[in-house]
């Protein structure tokens, strides 16, 4: 990085030196979006990417709540309207102990490209707590939410601010945060995405992040003549984005290996077929049990729990096709992408948020592998909830098949929209590129055209 990029880079450096996860968003959208800035002078005379990286709104607050002993307990709780240039600010809401301003800030970031990405009306923002539901009961994480929400409420609605789910966010937390929002506001309306299908939630939302990312996969497998079957594929996590990423890979005829929670993985050489999807989910989703749980019912999985002495981490080094990060941030790092590449992995489709740090982005990108990262591959959760937002406002409800169409759609277009912005601007391939290019040019052209905002 050098010129007009390195001197960006370094204010925002000094202005945010506390948020590492932040930073290495926004470096990775200057390092992409430079040669955008040479081609448009006027952009960087309007200092649109300096107005993009400040957030028009944080809100921070306090949420007491009472534990089932009776104590009490006190949470931070976060929401970040990063950008509405092109709709109102729309992103997940995420309870886990890691949660911070930073980590809150480079999600609000990543969310406005991939936001405009999906072609649908939607600004970019994200929020949550430090709040950790695993281990707390029904009541508690209903107490919590509800003390979140009082707050929340004031700074959200339809035509403003519509939150959704995230990691420890599921359809169980939308439902106490939507019935207490209902309560304070007296307003039955489409605040909140990812709603139960009784009360205005939509078909496939479950199911959108992940099916969507396989969905990006195939059409990237598809530039090179190949596809999904017969592949041997890694995924990681075994949360909302892992489960339905499996089941897709199933569909179109691949073999998944592996899946992960934060206390190690299963390595299943035979392969998770449905009956073992359908085990994982109920282990997940309803008896919120531990992944180790899995290898223990299936004699063909090895449990590996998570060893904090190795500086890699040896699912990613299990030979594979196809690779799936689908749990956190930084999960793969430059020994996990090496691993990858040595076995010879064709494609790295990120279902969950900045998965590779910069070091393996690059691996990837200098291997010349198919690479797609999260905000494009994992826009499905959002363009469906854009749907969702369709359908509260239409207030009728799509079919299953039209909103899977939908999203494959949106899904061959967010694939087409990258490719053509990699091409146009000299990195054919680089998906990299293309992303943060099309979602810039989106977005930063609203903000022009809306004057000093
Ligand atoms: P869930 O809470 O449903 O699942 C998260 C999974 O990742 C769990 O298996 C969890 O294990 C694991 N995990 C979380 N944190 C860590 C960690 N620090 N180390 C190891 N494993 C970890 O979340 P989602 O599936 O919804 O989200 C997964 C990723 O996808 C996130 O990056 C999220 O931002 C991204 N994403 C999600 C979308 C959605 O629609 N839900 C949309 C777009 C992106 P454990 O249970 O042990 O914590």
């Amino acid at each position: 990085m050098s010129g007009y990029a390195a001197e960006f880079m370094d204010a925002v450096r000094a202005k945010n030196s506390g948020e590492p996860e932040f930073l290495q968003a926004v470096a990775e959208v200057v390092d992409s979006c430079n040669i955008v800035l040479d081609r448009h002078p006027e952009l960087r005379e309007a200092k649109i990417l300096e107005r993009m990286v400040e957030p028009e709104r944080v809100i921070i607050f306090r949420v007491p709540w009472q534990d089932d002993a009776g104590e009490f307990q006190i949470n931070r709780g976060f929401r970040i309207e990063m950008n509405s240039a092109i709709g109102p600010y729309k992103g997940g809401l995420r309870f886990h102990p890691s949660v911070n301003l930073g980590i809150l800030k480079f999600l609000a970031f990543e969310q406005v490209y991939k936001n405009a990405l999906t072609t649908l009306p939607m600004g970019g923002g994200k929020g949550g707590s430090d709040f950790d539901p695993k281990g707390k009961s029904d009541g508690e994480v209903m107490r919590f939410c509800q003390s979140f929400m009082t707050e929340l409420q004031r700074h959200i609605g339809p035509d403003t601010d519509v939150p959704a789910g995230d990691i420890g966010v599921g359809g169980r937390e939308i439902g106490f945060l939507f019935g207490q929002y209902k309560r304070l506001r007296n307003e039955f309306t489409g605040v909140l995405t990812g709603k139960g299908l009784n009360w205005g939630g939509s078909l496939i939302r479950p199911e959108a992040t992940g099916y969507g990312c396989v969905y990006f996969a195939a059409e990237m497998l598809a530039t090179k003549g190949d596809s999904l079957e017969g592949k041997t594929c890694l995924v990681s996590g075994s949360g909302n984005v892992a489960q339905y990423t499996i089941e897709k890979i199933l569909d179109m005829g691949g073999t998944v290996v592996t899946a992960s929670d934060s206390s190690g993985f299963v390595y299943d050489e035979a392969g998770i077929d449905r009956e073992k999807l359908a085990f994982l989910m109920e282990l997940k989703n309803v008896t919120r049990g531990r992944i180790k749980e899995y290898a223990d019912k299936y004699p063909s999985a090895v449990f590996k729990p998570v060893d904090p002495a190795l500086d890699h981490n040896p699912l990613w080094a299990i030979k594979a096709d196809c690779a799936f990060p689908s749990a956190t941030q930084n999960e793969i790092n430059a020994a996990d992408a090496a691993n990858l590449l040595g076995n010879g992995v064709k494609l790295v489709a990120e279902g969950a948020n900045m998965p590779s740090s910069p070091d393996a982005v690059r691996a990837f990108v200098n291997a010349g592998i198919l690479y797609a990262p999260g905000k494009a591959s994992n826009a499905g959760g959002v363009a469906t909830s854009g749907l969702e937002m369709s359908q509260n406002s239409m207030r009728l409800s799509w079919p299953r098949e039209e909103v899977d169409e939908r999203l494959h759609t949106i899904m061959r277009n967010i694939h087409a929209a990258c490719v053509n912005a990699a091409n146009e601007y000299g990195t054919p391939g680089n998906y990299v590129n293309g992303a943060n290019i099309a979602g810039f040019l989106k977005v930063a052209g609203a903000m022009k055209d809306q004057g000093l905002v």
